[in-house]
C-alpha cells in the first residue's frame, strides 16, 4: 500500500514527539528535519516539502499553549492539519445536477492509467453509495477491444451497469447519442470513457474539447497513475492547460508507489483528488477524503484519537468564546457558523431532534434536506470575506451575487442565510435579556 513506508517513519518520529512536556527550538528543528527527510524519501515534490515544513514551523511557534495539551501533542496535531490541507481539505464529492438532467462525467487519461476500469468502478460506486442510475458511454473507438472491455466491466458491477456503444460513429456522435438515451431513459449519470493515448497529442485534446463542448460535460476527471510518481503532476498540468480538469482519480494506490504524487499534486496543480483507486475489483474505488488519508498516512488510529481529543478542547474554547460574545451582544456570522458546527458535533440531526420532547417526526427526506441546508449555509459563509462575516449588514446585492457565485448557489440562498442570521441574532438578544436563560451563557 502506498504511504506505508512514509507512515511508518512518521509514526516513529511522532512517538518521540508525543507527550513531550516542553518543546525547545532544538527538538522541534530535529523533528522537522526528520519529517522533511521522510517526505522527500516518499518522493514528495521538493518545493512542496519546503513550504509544508515552513508552515508547520510558523504555526507551531505562534501556537498558544492549551491547558492539558502537551506541546509535543500540539505539534503532531499541527502536522496532521497541514497534511489534510496539502491533500486538499474538505469534501471533494461530485455535484450532481438537480435539474432532472443527467450529470455527465468525462473520463480522460493516458493509456494504462486505469481510465476504463475507473469509469466502471465509479458507476459501481454511484449505484451503490448514491443510489443513482448510471449509463456508461464507450467513446474509445481507437483501441481494439476497448468497447468490449467497458461492457464487460459494466456487467461486473453489482447491480450491472448498462453501456451505450455505436459502430462506425465518431466519439462526439456517440457521446451525443449516449446523452439522448440517458435523458430519455432517465439515467441520473452518464460516464463517458474516452480514448487514452500513450502521450498527450493535439488530436486527442481537440477531440476531448469537442466532446466537452457538444455533450454538456459537467465534470472532467483525469486518471493519474500513482506509480509514475512526480511525473503525474506534469501530466495533470498539461491536460489542464488544454481542457479544464475538475478532479483527479489517483489510481493504483494499493501498489507500491511511495505516495509522493498524491501528496504533491493538489498543491502544484490546484486540482483536487476526488477518488482513489485501491485495487482491481469494481468495489476498489473510494471517495478521496483528505482528513482520512492524512490520518492513514500519519500513523493511523492513535493519531485520530489524539486529534479528536485536542479538537474537543479547541471546541470547548471556541464554544466558550462564542457564548461570551453572545453575552456581550456581539453575535456575527462567524459565531453562527461556530454554533452550527458545535451542533453538528452532537451527532446526526435525526438523533438531536429525537431528543427534543414533542418534536415533530421528520421524514428521512426532510432530514436529508435539513442536513444539506446546513452544509450549504457553511459553504456560503465560507465564501464571504472576513469583514463580511464580521459585519453582515455590509452585504448588499452585488456582494451577494459574488458570494453566490463563489459558493455555487443563487443570490436568494445567500439572502436566506442572512435572514436566518438576523432571526438568530434577535433570539440571542432575547435569551440574553431573559434571566432564566442568561445563566446558560458563561460570562
Ligand atoms: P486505461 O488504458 O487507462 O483505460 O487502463 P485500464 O482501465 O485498462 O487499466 C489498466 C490496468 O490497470 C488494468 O489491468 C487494471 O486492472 C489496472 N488498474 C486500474 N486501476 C487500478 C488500481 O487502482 N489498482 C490496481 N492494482 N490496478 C488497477
Amino acid at each position: 500500500m502506498a504511504f506505508e513506508s512514509l507512515g511508518n517513519k512518521l509514526s516513529l518520529i511522532f512517538k518521540k514527539m508525543k507527550g513531550q512536556a516542553t518543546l525547545s527550538e532544538k527538538n522541534m528543528d530535529e523533528m522537522l528535519a526528520e519529517v522533511r527527510k521522510a517526505l522527500l524519501e516518499a518522493d514528495v515534490n521538493y518545493s512542496v516539502v519546503s513550504s509544508f515544513i515552513e508552515e508547520i514551523k510558523k504555526e507551531a511557534i505562534g501556537q498558544k499553549v492549551l491547558d492539558k495539551v502537551s506541546p509535543g501533542n500540539m505539534v503532531v496535531k499541527i502536522v496532521y492539519d497541514k497534511m489534510e490541507k496539502l491533500l486538499g481539505e474538505g469534501d471533494n464529492d461530485i455535484c450532481f445536477n438537480m435539474n432532472g438532467k443527467p450529470t455527465v462525467i468525462m473520463m480522460v487519461g493516458l493509456q494504462g492509467t486505469g481510465k476504463t476500469t475507473s469509469a466502471a468502478k465509479l458507476a459501481n460506486l454511484f449505484e451503490n453509495k448514491n443510489k443513482k442510475k448510471v449509463l456508461l458511454g464507450a467513446l474509445d473507438i481507437y483501441r481494439p477491444a476497448a468497447v468490449d472491455q467497458l461492457r464487460n466491466l459494466g456487467l461486473k458491477c453489482s447491480p450491472q451497469v448498462d453501456t451505450f456503444f455505436m459502430e462506425n460513429a465518431s466519439p462526439v456522435t456517440i457521446g451525443k447519442e449516449a446523452y439522448l438515451k440517458a435523458e430519455r431513459e432517465k439515467y441520473d449519470i452518464l460516464i463517458l470513457d474516452t480514448a487514452g493515448r500513450l502521450e498527450i497529442d493535439e488530436k486527442l485534446m481537440d477531440e476531448l474539447k469537442q466532446i466537452q463542448k457538444e455533450v454538456k460535460v459537467d465534470e472532467t476527471l483525469l486518471t493519474v497513475d500513482s506509480l509514475i510518481g512526480q511525473n503525474a503532476t506534469n501530466v495533470a498540468l498539461k491536460f489542464n492547460s488544454e481542457i479544464k480538469i475538475t478532479g483527479l482519480i489517483m489510481t493504483k494506490l494499493d501498489g507500491d508507489s511511495r505516495g509522493g504524487a498524491a501528496l504533491s499534486i493538489k498543491k502544484l496543480t490546484g486540482i483536487p483528488i476526488k477518488y482513489a483507486g485501491v485495487g482491481e475489483k469494481m468495489e476498489d474505488l473510494e471517495n478521496f477524503y483528505p482528513d482520512r488519508m492524512a490520518s492513514r498516512i500519519l500513523g493511523m488510529g492513535d493519531i485520530l484519537s489524539l486529534v479528536e481529543e485536542i479538537q474537543g478542547k479547541l471546541d470547548e474554547k471556541q464554544a466558550e468564546k462564542t457564548s461570551r460574545r453572545i453575552m456581550q451582544g456581539q453575535f456575527d456570522l462567524v459565531d453562527m457558523l461556530s454554533l452550527m458546527k458545535q451542533m453538528n458535533k452532537l451527532g446526526p440531526l435525526s438523533k438531536i431532534i429525537s431528543l427534543i420532547p414533542n418534536a415533530p417526526k421528520l421524514s428521512s427526506a426532510q432530514l436529508d434536506q435539513a442536513a444539506s441546508a446546513l452544509k450549504q449555509t457553511e459553504v456560503i459563509i465560507s465564501s464571504m470575506t472576513k469583514e463580511e462575516r464580521r459585519r453582515p449588514e455590509m452585504i448588499k446585492s452585488n456582494r451577494k451575487l459574488r458570494i453566490a457565485k463563489g459558493s455555487g448557489v443563487s443570490a436568494k440562498d445567500v439572502t436566506k442565510v442572512l435572514e436566518s442570521y438576523e432571526q438568530m441574532k434577535k433570539q440571542m438578544t432575547n435569551y440574553r435579556n431573559n434571566p432564566m436563560m442568561s445563566r446558560f451563557f458563561k460570562k
